[in-house]
């Protein structure tokens, strides 16, 4: 089964508010096994909006709708769709009860224009929407379906979930599920390379997105019924752990930080971080993580060269010899932050996030990054290249959390090099 969806408003075509219906609406009808094959914004127009209904019967067996259900002259999403669907409007007592309620509800009389909104299908029928004022509303006519929901989220998801999902899974025959890996430390086009060949399957399907430094993959199944198409995302997965494994910091929407957190806690270690072009991010994203205090209590922001020294014990002449940017003063930082604050794990970061102050030597998205674990010393070099100055630092995050976790579960630090092989 085809769906599509059509968003109805002027202000979503000039860009005063974000979409957040459609990718709402999208997501659902996917996990209810539709195909959402187009999606359209059309303005506040009855005659634009009746051609873009027309074209959507045409070729898609579900219409969604949302906004243009409201009180006001311009909402005419109803009367429009109803032509098109050969149905005709009748006034609804009952809705007009339940308006009368919420306003009521309120401390507010009922505004004579809110009756347009007791007008449901003469043929098709209604959900009461216990937010707000307008009901969706459905159609039917030659095997095609519309349901059209009010505009505001609030009202829209509410409705959605609790009367639209049932209403349309009578006739569904096969669920979708999705099932997300979370990789650090492998670039897109090896992950091609290594992986090709699993993006280019029936069902499941597998796709992959890239983030600055990181990627995401997402499985998706189709079956019968949702423990099913979850089973077969899971056999499918065991491909890319047989590949990639060791890149899978891992799954659902979890990020690389609560990875950390997590492997932290469970290992009952601590960590510290110490930071000069990433300024903080690297703290800022673990102690987004809920429960970070147990694991981690000193992120030291150490941007000018005086604070590398007197915060974390960077030597005069390290710095001088070696210039700020360099394996030496990444590796001293991570030994001096675990030392400063007593932690067992500490990571670094200390580069050219630009876009100036690079070199031939030190272009622009080249960072050290050191991390320590006990007399363990490790530094590595990234190369993130000439990126806006956000992509850098969060790149340069994203691999520090991830040398993190690493260091934390034991595992090899990929392209690592032991601080004491580097020269003094
Ligand atoms: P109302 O009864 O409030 O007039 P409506 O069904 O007529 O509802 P609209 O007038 O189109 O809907 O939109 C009302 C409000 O809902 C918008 O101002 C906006 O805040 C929100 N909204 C509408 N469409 C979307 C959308 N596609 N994504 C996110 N928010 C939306
Ligand atoms: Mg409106």
């Amino acid at each position: 089964m085809t769906a599509e969806i059509i968003c109805v408003g002027t202000e979503l075509l000039l860009g005063d508010i974000l979409n957040t219906n459609a990718r709402f609406l999208a997501r659902r009808l996917a996990a209810l096994g539709f195909d959402v094959l187009h999606q359209q914004v059309v303005g506040d127009n009855p005659a634009r909006l009746e051609a873009a209904v027309r074209q959507a019967m045409e070729r898609s067996d579900l219409l969604v709708f949302s906004g243009g259900l409201g009180p006001t002259a311009d909402d005419l999403t109803k009367e429009t769709v109803a032509r098109c669907f050969g149905d005709e409007m009748r006034y609804e007592p009952a809705v007009m009860e339940s308006i009368r309620a919420f306003f009521a509800s309120t401390g507010r009389t009922t505004p004579a224009n809110n009756e347009k909104q007791a007008m449901v299908p003469a043929k098709g029928g209604w959900f009461e929407n216990p937010n707000g004022t307008a009901p969706a509303v459905w159609f039917e006519a030659r095997g095609r379906r519309a349901v059209l929901l009010p505009g505001p989220p609030g009202e829209l998801e509410p409705l959605w979930k609790s009367a639209v999902e049932p209403f349309l899974q009578k006739g569904q025959r096969r669920v979708l599920k999705s099932l997300v890996l979370g990789l650090c430390g492998i670039g897109e086009s090896h992950a091609e390379e290594l992986l090709g060949h699993l993006f280019r399957n029936e069902n499941p399907t597998a796709a992959v997105y890239a983030k600055p430094a990181e990627l995401t993959i997402r499985i998706t199944a189709a079956a019968p019924d949702e423990a099913q198409a979850l089973a077969a995302c899971r056999d499918y997965a065991q491909n890319f752990y047989r590949l990639a494994g060791q890149y899978i910091y891992g799954e659902g929407e979890q990020g690389l930080e609560q990875a950390l957190v997590e492997a932290l806690a469970q290992k009952g270690l601590t960590l510290a971080t110490a930071e000069s072009c990433t300024g903080g991010l690297v703290s800022q994203r673990i102690t987004a993580v809920p429960g970070a205090s147990e694991v981690f209590g000193f992120g030291f922001v150490t941007y000018a060269n005086e604070a590398k020294q007197k915060l974390l014990g960077v030597g005069v002449d390290t710095l001088a010899k070696h210039g700020a940017v360099s394996p030496q003063v990444a590796a001293a930082m991570a030994a001096g932050a675990a030392r400063a604050a007593g932690a067992d794990v500490a990571v670094a970061l200390t580069g050219i996030a630009g876009p100036g102050g690079g070199t031939p030597e030190k272009p622009v998205g080249l960072v050290w990054l050191g991390a320590a674990r006990g007399d363990q010393v490790f530094v590595k070099r990234l190369d993130i290249g000439r990126r806006d100055r956000a992509t850098i630092r969060r790149a340069a995050s994203s691999n520090a959390l991830d040398a993190a976790r690493r260091l934390v579960l034991g595992l090899p630090i990929p392209g690592a090099l032991r601080a004491q092989d580097i020269p003094e």
